[in-house]
């Protein structure tokens, strides 16, 4: 398994040789030393990124859009691998790492398919000759979470490279092998040296050596809001493009029209995707007065029977946290709601898994929650149901859109003219509607509010990556 950093098209070592550990997070085994680069290794990518730009700019699409096809090809072909690797660093069950793979992979395709699709658009105007032409914004920055270490690379990738955007990604430190993994593959596939880098190391270093550097237009963020607004002062300086994919607080609405067997399975696979900790996952969970108690006692039933181990062992549900601070998260939410009058129906406190550490909550629901409670404004970011019940539409929709993030809302309803309702008044940039997974590749994915600003997927991603030029001419070019 590569462990290197990839660097203006050389696999190295950090230049002082330091480095830092990786460990599982279902056992603390270690699983790798990787380079800790600093502000140095960081601009060696960079420069090397512009170095390349014009080139890689001057590719014509249909190249670029080759190799980017290449690579999602060679990434399913690689799935053992990687979802392999995405477990051992993740933790998150096998199946899910296998999933993730495939929705890695098929940003490739969406973003080359964009890029096929682009073109000069003419605008009339009377007397001039006016066209909207697409340029890369320039050399690019990528910074991702360790939720999906694979995914969340690919989102900002595919779409830099299609549009002809050098890249240089710093992924998480909890999870950074994934990435040197897909940077392997994307240099098989015919990616050029330099116009990919991977850095691993400390965050506020490379993030300020990346703000800094005078040829970065361009910083795509996914992660915490808190660090979001961080690099969005640092990006001030030099009014370098921002994209920020930022926190959640998804509510879950369960109508009295809904089918509630079927309203419990949506709602689990919505909530219990990597065991909670996920930027879309529903967080508070508002359910009609009326299915209450009866949505609740299923519910309890069907997340105490989710199954608890490492992510490589089968038939698994829920994998560890990623770490002790998650755990002590969740207990603080539990603790803190039911201090506030809240009621634990299952769950509430670990379970031992053999051979591993204590990283597994037990999947909680817990019913009378509401605004105050922490689990009830904050990301709890791990397997914690808080429920409460609703009397009317407009009680659930206000009570929904209570928050100041807009990532993502889930409605159950089989009601049609609900539907559209919904669609226009549930203040997030991604609305599932009897849908628990709304986000594919081809589609704008992002947020409202504290949630972020930009779009990743399809050509709203692209579009990320480019700047629109207007040239207006006026006569004919022979003098007039
Ligand atoms: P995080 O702490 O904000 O970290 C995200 C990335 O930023 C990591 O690579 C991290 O590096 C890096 N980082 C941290 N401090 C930095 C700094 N001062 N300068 C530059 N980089 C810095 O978030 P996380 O805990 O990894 O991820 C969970 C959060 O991501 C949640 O809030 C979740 O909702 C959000 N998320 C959002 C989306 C979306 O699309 N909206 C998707 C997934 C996750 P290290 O890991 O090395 O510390």
């Amino acid at each position: 398994m590569e462990t290197r950093n990839l660097i203006a098209g050389v696999w190295c070592e950090a230049d002082d040789g330091s480095t830092f550990d990786v460990h599982d997070p279902a056992t603390d085994d270690l699983l790798a030393a990787v380079p800790k680069v600093g502000e140095t290794e960081v601009v060696r990518a960079l420069d090397a990124a512009e170095a390349v730009r014009a080139d890689w700019e001057s590719t014509p699409i249909p190249e670029r859009t080759t190799i980017l096809r290449r690579i999602a090809d060679m990434l399913v072909a690689a799935t053992d691998e990687l979802a392999t690797i995405i477990v051992r660093e993740n933790g998150k069950p096998m199946r899910e790492a296998r999933a993730e793979v495939a929705y890695a992979a098929s940003f490739f395709p969406a973003a080359a398919d964009a890029a096929d699709r682009l073109r000069d658009e003419a605008v009339e105007v009377l007397g001039k000759c006016v066209t909207v032409r697409h340029r890369p914004v320039g050399v690019s920055a990528a910074i991702t979470p360790w939720n999906f270490p694979l995914a969340m690379l690919a989102k900002k990738t595919a779409p830099a490279l299609a549009a002809g955007c050098p890249q240089v990604v710093k992924p998480a430190e909890q999870t950074p092998l994934s990435a040197i993994a897909c940077a392997r593959i994307a240099v098989e596939a015919g990616v050029p040296a330099g116009v990919l880098s991977v850095v691993t190391g400390d965050p506020p270093a490379i993030g300020d050596a990346m703000l800094r550097h005078p040829r970065l237009r361009k910083l795509s963020f996914t992660g915490s809001t808190e660090v979001g607004r961080l690099l969005m002062r640092g990006a001030a300086d030099r009014l370098v493009r921002l994209s920020l994919e930022l926190g959640g607080h998804a509510p879950i609405l369960v109508f009295d029209d809904a089918d509630l067997d079927a309203a419990v399975r949506i709602a689990v696979a919505a909530k219990f995707r990597n065991g909670g900790q996920t930027c879309v996952c529903p967080n508070r969970f508002l359910v009609a007065r009326g299915i209450h108690d009866a949505f609740v006692d299923r519910l309890a039933t069907t997340v105490s029977e989710l199954r608890s181990g490492r992510g490589q062992d089968p038939d698994v549900d829920l994998g560890p946290l990623i770490d002790d601070q998650a755990m002590r998260k969740v207990a603080e939410h539990i603790d803190d709601a039911v201090s506030m009058g809240a009621s634990i129906v299952t769950g509430g406190g670990r379970r031992r898994i053999a051979g591993c550490v204590d990283r597994f909550p037990e999947p909680t629901v817990l019913t009378g929650c509401g605004p105050g409670m922490r689990c009830w404004t904050e990301e709890t970011f791990g397997p914690v149901c808080p429920v409460r019940a609703f009397d009317d539409e407009a009680e659930a929709i206000a009570l929904a859109n209570d928050t100041e993030y807009g990532l993502a809302s889930y409605a159950i309803t089989n009601d049609p003219g609900r539907f559209e309702r919904l669609a226009s008044r549930l203040d997030s940039g991604i609305i599932g509607i009897n849908d628990p997974v709304p986000a594919i590749a081809a589609v704008p994915f992002g947020g409202l509010k504290q949630s972020g600003i930009g779009r990743e997927g399809g050509r709203w991603g692209l579009e990320a990556y480019l700047e629109p030029v207007t040239v207006s001419r006026v006569g004919s070019g022979r003098g007039g």
